[in-house]
């Protein structure tokens, strides 16, 4: 799953590049979509902006209509030039925005509806997300309040349930957890306030620090790269996720892994930095 921050990015790459552009073209795989295009069509209307809201990606366009996206696993957000060959095949293709100076073109994207502002009220995916990280109106009391009813789940599940706080994926999860010196496993409710302050606060500047502008403004997903360590090296940008076996640059420890959970995310953690 995307983190919050590659959401943040794409909304990012896509709000330069079309907010205020007039859609000149619109094609998608999803009937409900087509449904509402067929009605009110999307040519025409200009688009006011994008955002992320969690991991939902939301194209707003005039006239009262927002494209809600959320990537899962697998969907992403590309930028073309008009005539430009994609980097994926066509058949992935689930929603495409033309406008005169760009194409954006979300791939096998598994959810996607339209929504009026009255909806996006009252929408169950978005009103159950929990504080966002990303956000600038972050509500810090609100997330510690959310961790302290998080129950006896380990720390390593309730981080990337969204309606805890919003936009932790996986590679930040174990991150957070090393930075904060916390054991995954430790159930969420043995965790004193200190503690989840810590972790909310190691997790804020993190994320935040991996939302500069990409590199090229035209493939707006972001894979890789992410960085928590400030080492300049591109093979030493990660404390512990994807480092099983290998030793910890802290105190050289072997880093250890694990995959539970209903969904077998996998955690690395440390032992000694982490007990
Ligand atoms: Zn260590």
């Amino acid at each position: 799953m995307p983190e919050g921050d590659t959401i943040f990015r794409a909304a990012a790459a896509l709000h330069r590049a079309l907010a205020g552009q007039v859609v000149t073209g619109f094609d998608t795989g999803f009937a409900q979509l087509a449904r509402v295009h067929d009605d009110a069509p999307l040519t025409g209307r200009t688009v006011e902006g994008c955002a992320p809201a969690g991991k939902h990606l939301l194209i707003r366009f005039s006239g009262d209509l927002i494209l809600r996206t959320h990537m899962r696993m697998s969907g992403s957000w590309h930028l073309y030039r008009p005539g430009e060959a994609w980097q994926r095949p066509g058949r992935d293709m689930r929603v495409r925005i033309d406008t005169n100076d760009w194409v954006a073109v979300a791939f096998t994207v598994p959810v996607a509806e339209f929504l009026r502002a009255r909806d996006l009220a009252r929408s169950r995916a978005l009103a159950s997300l929990g504080p966002d990280l990303l956000s600038p109106r972050f509500d810090r009391d609100e997330a510690l309040g959310r961790l302290a009813a998080a129950g006896t789940r380990p720390i390593a599940e309730v981080l990337l349930d969204q309606r805890v706080v919003a936009g932790i994926g996986n590679v930040f999860k174990n991150e957070i957890l090393f930075l904060s010196g916390i054991h995954p496993d430790r159930p969420a409710s043995t965790l004193s306030d200190e503690e989840c302050g810590r972790m909310l606060d190691t997790a804020v500047p993190l994320m935040r620090s991996n939302t500069g502008p990409g590199s090229g403004a035209e493939i707006v997903t972001y894979r890789g790269l992410r960085r928590t360590t400030r080492r300049a090296r591109p093979e030493e940008n990660l404390w512990v996720y994807g480092r099983a076996g290998k030793p910890c640059r802290r105190c050289g420890h072997l880093i250890q892994s694990a995959r539970r959970g209903l969904d077998a995310r996998a955690t690395y953690w440390c032992p000694r930095c982490q007990r």
